[in-house]
């Protein structure tokens, strides 16, 4: 047996996998570990939903990722244990059996999942947006929607399926929203004959008093502006406190209650943390803050645990937000660690965030910018901004000039080729919740 160091990495998502590459010369056998095969930009997701881009322009392999590196090993398979005592880590197999994988040092970027607020039962009514599953599925859900209601006779019905709700007027909730008034404004708006898709119900609700809340009031404002400007209905200082398939109700500020009829209803609301991260939080008595995500310290590492590392959305390090920035720069940064650990170099010290920025796209050729903390762009600027960033994310060359490339040409022509629904794909009933290995044993 080799007496190198065995790392264990839990989710190939951003934090994992720059942790995997910082790692790539150092003498120690990386185990990689993700219930998918692929790398997911989920900031892309949502051109995915409105048929921009393909699954596969915003998922690449993580065993293509990792192909030239011959320390590091893929398994593709849900992490559902880990015993800090023994250090093992219990994986179910896609096929069914279990495997268990021993580690010296534990790397945990589970990243998080959708938070219902106590209401998991809304998840059979709602889309999500996380997985490449949810945007492929919300996809055929839009499409679906137009041609229901290109064959209804009923007007009330027609206005139903065209009434798109969504709750969450964070980035992905205001995102998805332009790019749903660009889809039926401006790309298929005249592909109908019976109804005028231009029409179509775009309702955006949040509890806050204004969208984009982590983003400075200027930028807020823009946006605002910008989706009313497309159409969007929003409704701020609005909770919704009941969900049901095709419906919602609604309660304002004033007490005022409200139903909204909508067939499509993307829940863009919360993020709490995954399964495996609960477990993980029992079995190491680790404490977290109120969205489930793990305290640790300057080194990223579980207090008393210093053998396991969390980061990225897993993690509470110093209250950053759960955007790609914290979980690159906590990867890279456990990567160093664990080379000064091997006397391959000088120790990083605690772990220092350097803000690139947040961005929003609201449709097409605008968007919201906050570079660094101090270039606030809205508008055209902005979205040329958010495109180099983003495209920046993708990995390899092609990929960077392909995104980039899409960009440039969704703002002169404005077809969207990605819009097959297949007879299976075509989404009309409740979603289909996906079988975890906790939910097949019960
Ligand atoms: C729709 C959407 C839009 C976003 N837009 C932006 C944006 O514009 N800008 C920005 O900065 N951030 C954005 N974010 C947030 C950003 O994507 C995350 O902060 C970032 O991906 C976190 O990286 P991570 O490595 O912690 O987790 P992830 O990237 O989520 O990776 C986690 C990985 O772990 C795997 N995994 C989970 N559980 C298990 C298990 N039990 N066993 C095995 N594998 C497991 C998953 O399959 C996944 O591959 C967005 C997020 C979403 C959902």
């Amino acid at each position: 047996m080799s007496d190198r160091k065995r790392v264990v990495i839990i989710g190939g998502g951003l934090g994992g996998m720059y942790a995997a590459v910082k790692l790539r010369k150092a003498p120690v056998d990386i185990t990689l570990i993700d219930k998918t095969n692929h790398q997911l930009y989920q900031a892309m997701l949502y051109q995915v939903a409105v048929g921009m881009l393909s699954p596969g322009q915003v998922a690449p392999s993580l065993r293509s990722m990792l192909r030239h590196q011959p320390n590091a090993r893929v398994m593709l398979g849900t992490v559902t244990h880990i015993h800090p005592i023994s250090r093992e880590v219990v994986l179910a197999r896609p096929d069914g059996p279990e495997e268990v994988i021993r580690y010296d040092t534990l790397i945990f970027a589970p990243g998080v999942r959708t938070d219902y607020f106590g209401h998991d039962a809304y998840a059979r009514s709602v889309a999500t947006l996380k997985t490449i599953d949810d945007a492929v599925w919300l996809r055929s859900r839009i499409l679906s929607s137009l041609e229901i209601a290109e064959l209804e006779d009923d007007p009330h019905e027609v206005e139903k399926w065209t009434t798109f709700a969504i709750v969450g007027a964070g980035p992905t909730g205001v995102e998805v929203a332009g790019a749903i008034a660009q889809l039926t404004r401006s790309v298929v708006h005249h592909d109908f004959r019976k109804f005028d898709p231009a029409r179509t119900r775009i309702v955006l609700i949040d509890a806050a008093p204004h969208v984009l809340g982590p983003f400075a009031p200027k930028l807020r404002d823009a946006a605002l502006k910008a989706l009313r400007e497309q159409g969007v209905e929003v409704l701020l200082e609005t909770r919704v406190t009941d969900v049901s398939s095709g419906s919602l109700k609604l309660l304002r500020e004033d007490g005022t209650t409200q139903m909204l009829e909508a067939r499509t209803i993307l829940w863009a609301a919360g993020m709490r943390s995954t399964a495996v991260a609960d477990d993980l939080v029992t079995s190491t008595g680790a404490l977290t803050d109120r969205y489930g995500r793990i305290h640790v310290d300057d080194h990223c590492r579980i207090p008393g645990h210093p053998e396991i590392f969390v980061i990225g959305d897993a993690a509470n390090q110093g209250d950053l937000p759960m955007v790609a920035q914290p979980a690159m720069q906590e990867g890279k940064h456990v990567g160093k660690t664990i080379l000064a650990e091997l006397g391959l170099g000088k120790d990083p010290g605690p772990f220092k965030y350097f803000n690139k920025g947040t961005m929003a796209q609201i449709g097409r050729g605008n968007a919201v910018a906050d570079a660094f903390g101090v270039v606030k762009l809205s508008g055209f600027p902005g979205s040329v901004l958010w495109a180099v960033l983003h495209a920046w994310y993708v990995e390899g060359l092609f990929a960077k000039v392909e995104v980039t490339a899409r960009w440039l040409w969704s703002l002169v022509a404005v077809n969207r080729r990605e819009r097959v629904i297949t007879v299976k794909s075509a989404a009309l009933g409740d979603r289909p919740l996906p079988t975890t290995p906790h939910s097949r044993k019960g």
